[in-house]
C-alpha cells in the first residue's frame, strides 16, 4: 500500500493495530498531508520503530515524476501529464491534471481514472484506451506536487478530468476527504466538486453516505434518444431517472451544492424547448447551471455535426435559460490552446504520441 493511500482514521486503526497509541496516527497523517514530507526518516517526532514500521510496509509515494507540463499562454493554465509506473499496470499508464490559476484563488481539475470507460462522443478522454481507476495516492500526489512547485494555495478541486469519479467511487471519496481534512490540506467541502455523468446507484450511496462535497450532473441532454447517441451511460442511467433522484432528494443536494453542467452544442442541445426545461431544473433543483461551449475540433457523429459555438450563440441560449432561472453561467473554459478545457483531456497528448 502506498503512505498516501490512507485517510486520518485509517492511519488511527493502522498504528492501534501494530502497537502504538492512537495519536500516532494523526502525527503521520500530518507529516504526510500537512507537511507534505513523504519520507519517514524526516518525521522528527517519530519513534525510530515507527519509522522503521513506514519504511517497512508502505510505498514512499505514488512514483510519480517528471510530468510533462503544458502552460497556456493565453490563461496561464497548466496541463501536467503524469506517467505512472507500470507495476501496478502493466505497460503502465497516463493521467492528466489541470492547474488553474485565477488573480485570488487557484483551482485544480483531477483526473480519477487513466481514460474512461464511458465513451461519451464528445469527449477526448473516452477516444483513449482505457487503463484502470487511479488509487488514493495518484490522485492526491499531484496536488501537493502543484503546491510544492507553485508555492500557492489550492483553493479549489474538482474532479472533473479523465474518468467517471463514481466508477473509482471509493478511491475519489477516499482523496476528497483527505484534501478537505483540517490535520490536511485543508481545502472546505463545498470548494470540492465530484462530478459523474448519471451513474444512479454510486448517486443513491452518495446521498447515503451523507457526502457532504459539491456534486455536478453532467446533463448536457434531456432527450433519451439523443442523449444515448453521444453517451453510453444513458442505456444503464436513463437521465429522466437521474433527474427524478435529485428531485425527490432535492434538499440534500441543494445544502450540499449542486452543479448541473450543459455543454452547448449549437443545433444540437439548445433549441428553445431545450432552454425551458433547463431553466425549469434550475429552479427545482436551485444550485449553478454552468454551461460549457464544445471546445473540440469540428465532428460527425452519427447524424450530428458537432461544431464550436460563437460566444454569441451561448449567450444568446444562456438568456432564453436565464428567463426561468438566473443562476445560469458560460464557463469560460480555460487552457483551450492546450488542449487542457472541458472535454479535452487526451486529446492532443494522445495524438502527439502516435505521431
Ligand atoms: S465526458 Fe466524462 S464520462 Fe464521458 S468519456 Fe469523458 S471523461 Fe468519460
Amino acid at each position: 500500500m502506498n503512505i498516501l493511500d490512507l485517510d486520518f482514521p485509517d492511519w488511527e486503526d493502522a498504528v492501534v493495530r501494530a502497537g502504538w497509541k492512537k495519536y500516532r496516527g494523526g502525527q503521520i497523517f500530518h507529516w504526510l498531508h500537512r507537511q507534505r514530507i513523504f519520507d519517514p526518516a524526516a518525521m522528527s517526532n517519530l519513534p525510530a520503530d515507527i519509522k522503521d514500521w513506514l519504511q517497512r510496509e508502505f510505498e514512499p509515494y505514488p512514483g510519480i515524476h517528471d510530468p510533462d507540463v503544458r502552460k497556456s499562454l493565453r490563461d496561464g493554465s497548466e496541463k501536467i501529464l503524469y506517467s505512472l509506473p507500470g507495476d501496478s499496470h502493466p505497460g503502465g499508464k497516463e493521467m492528466e491534471i489541470v492547474y488553474l490559476p485565477h488573480k485570488t484563488w487557484n483551482s485544480v481539475c483531477l483526473s480519477t481514472q487513466s481514460g474512461c470507460s464511458l465513451n461519451c462522443g464528445f469527449c477526448a478522454s473516452g477516444r483513449i484506451p482505457f487503463k484502470g481507476n487511479l488509487s488514493v495516492a495518484e490522485m492526491v500526489f499531484p496536488v501537493y506536487d502543484l503546491i510544492r512547485k507553485t508555492e500557492e494555495k489550492i483553493n479549489n478541486i474538482v474532479f472533473m478530468g479523465m474518468g467517471e469519479p463514481f466508477y473509482n467511487y471509493e478511491n475519489t471519496l477516499k482523496a476528497a476527504r483527505i484534501l478537505s481534512r483540517q490535520e490536511g490540506a485543508g481545502i472546505g467541502v463545498k470548494k470540492i466538486a465530484i462530478s459523474t455523468s448519471g451513474v444512479l446507484p454510486a448517486m443513491e450511496q452518495f446521498l447515503r453516505d451523507k457526502e457532504p462535497f459539491a456534486l455536478a450532473l453532467s446533463l448536457h441532454f434531456f432527450d433519451h434518444g439523443k442523449r444515448r447517441d453521444f453517451m453510453d451511460v444513458e442505456d444503464k442511467y436513463p437521465i429522466a431517472e437521474v433527474i427524478r433522484f435529485l428531485v425527490q432528494n432535492k434538499d440534500y443536494f441543494n445544502r450540499r451544492t449542486i452543479m448541473l453542467e450543459y455543454l452547448h452544442l449549437p443545433g444540437i442541445n439548445d433549441s428553445p424547448e431545450e432552454a425551458r426545461e433547463l431553466g425549469k431544473l434550475g429552479q427545482i433543483l436551485g444550485g449553478r447551471i454552468n454551461l460549457v461551449p464544445y471546445n473540440g475540433e469540428t465532428l460527425k457523429i452519427k447524424n450530428y455535426l458537432l461544431r464550436k459555438p460563437s460566444w454569441q450563440q451561448s449567450v444568446d441560449f444562456q438568456n432564453q435559460v436565464k428567463r426561468l432561472y438566473k443562476m445560469v453561467f458560460i464557463r469560460n473554459s480555460a487552457g483551450e490552446d492546450i488542449a487542457g478545457a472541458c472535454g479535452m483531456l487526451a486529446g492532443s497528448f494522445a495524438k502527439e504520441r502516435e505521431n
